[in-house]
């Protein structure tokens, strides 16, 4: 998960649902409102709640379990397997698989005929295979990489099943819990993308729920959108004083590079590049044949992000043509391709979807008012096809996410009334019973 935006004009927006209990003239009672609240007051939230609180220990040993098993991007497939195992262990559960693109899924049915919801929490981390992703236990934290983000979600998802099973609760949907693949950098997406577009739910999903960790009061309704390249320039090369005056691509990518840091992008919507990674050459005494690097581009907005993709582009062509034109092509032209690394659609999910307002519901509830904002998470994929998508914190406070000093706070009070945050929400958008 990227960095977020978020917005204050949410909190105003909810303000009718206060000052309806504040006394102001009364404003029409938000229907998702009475949902929450008809949930968290009933029988099957309070068992569940209680089922959590009990068996929070097992969600932290889960966490540790899936932790210590390395899932680096396009390398879930143990972790993968451990959490397929974990799921068939659960009875509700049916249509236990893992689909050709590595997610593993598991469906609780519905009463019948209700709308299908996912609930989502992804296996990848940051990680190269080769991390050391022991658990330390410091305080009341747990210390390694990837244990936070998004691991602990996955547990959580699984202390959630246990706990709505033990309250014996029925939901109107059909839930379908999903460990997916490929939501961290060169995933690009690619568990979703299967999920939404090829999987055998695909066009059958009415609602999605994204757990990534914290405790924050924050609704990730807004996807961030990205394009990311790996651009090779490529020249003659040759000896550095024998061939002196030949054409580099190192010069053409100097050139390109600071002809991207010269482009202007919009501060609303929120519009960012960058230059992240570069490399190349032969030897100190050679002029190069290749060089390259691996750009990045996001915005809040398709069309700003598709300026900022064409500018990108030009910048180096840019880079090339000066180069061509400013030393010999007599050995050879240089030359750059630009090969798509990562492609994040841009999405939106209304704040008037009931989704939303049920997430802000939730927390209302809570009494800590929400703030929506906008990142770049495994939601992206539903609301770029105008799916009511939302990211949600799964409960336990998180920290230097993508940081080898990656932790979570175990402290259980916090962490267990934050979690029944996110169940409340999950059991009232699947209509609990
Ligand atoms: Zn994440």
């Amino acid at each position: 998960m990227a960095l977020k935006t978020l917005a204050l004009a949410a909190v105003i927006a909810l303000a009718p649902l206060a000052a309806y209990s504040a006394g102001a003239p009364k404003a029409k009672p938000d229907p998702q409102v009475a949902v929450v609240k008809k949930v968290a007051g009933g029988k099957g939230f309070k068992a569940a709640r209680a089922h959590i609180d009990a068996n929070f220990e097992r969600i932290v040993s889960d966490t540790v379990t899936l932790t210590e098993i390395p899932s680096p991007p396009h390398g879930e497939a143990r972790r993968a397997a451990a959490y397929l195992a974990m799921l068939k262990a659960e009875p509700s559960l049916s249509d236990v698989e893992m689909d050709a693109e590595g997610n593993v899924m598991a469906l609780r049915k519905g009463t019948g005929g209700g709308p299908l919801i996912v609930v989502a929490a992804h296996m990848d981390t940051v990680f190269p295979a080769d991390t050391d992703v022991t658990v330390h236990k410091v305080g009341n934290e747990l210390h390694a990489p990837g244990v936070g983000d998004d691991t602990v979600s996955l547990a959580v998802l699984l202390g959630f099943i246990r706990a709505m099973d033990a309250a014996h609760i029925k939901t109107h949907a059909d839930i379908l819990f999903v460990g997916d693949v490929g939501e961290e950098g060169p995933g690009n997406l690619r568990g979703m993308r299967y999920l939404f577009t090829k999987g055998r739910y695909a066009g059958k999903i009415s609602a999605f729920i994204s757990l990534e960790p914290g405790d924050e009061a924050e609704i990730t309704n807004g996807g961030v959108g990205s394009i990311r390249y790996h651009v090779t320039f490529k020249g003659p090369g040759g000896h550095s004083y024998g061939a002196f005056g030949l054409v580099s691509p190192a010069f053409a990518m100097g050139t390109a590079i600071e002809r991207i840091g010269q482009i202007k992008v919009p501060a609303d919507p929120r519009t960012t590049y960058n230059v992240g990674v570069m490399g190349g050459g032969v030897s100190v005494n050679s002029i190069p044949n290749t060089v390259w690097m691996d750009v990045d581009m996001r915005s809040e907005d398709a069309g700003a992000l598709k300026t900022l993709d064409g500018q990108m582009l030009a910048a180096i062509a840019g880079g090339v043509d000066a180069e061509n034109g400013a030393r010999s092509t007599s050995r050879g032209k240089i030359s750059a391709v630009s090969d798509l690394i990562g492609e994040r659609p841009v999405g939106m999910t209304d704040p008037a979807q009931p989704l939303v307002r049920t997430a802000q519901a939730v927390f209302v509830l809570a009494g800590t008012p929400a703030v929506l904002g906008k990142s770049s998470t495994d939601s992206n994929m539903p609301m770029s096809l105008g799916i009511p998508a939302i990211t949600f914190p799964s409960g336990f406070k998180s920290g230097r996410a993508h940081s080898p000093e990656e932790y979570i706070d175990v402290t259980k009070a916090p962490a267990v009334a934050h979690m029944s945050n996110a169940l409340l929400l999950i059991l009232s958008v699947a209509g609990a019973r």
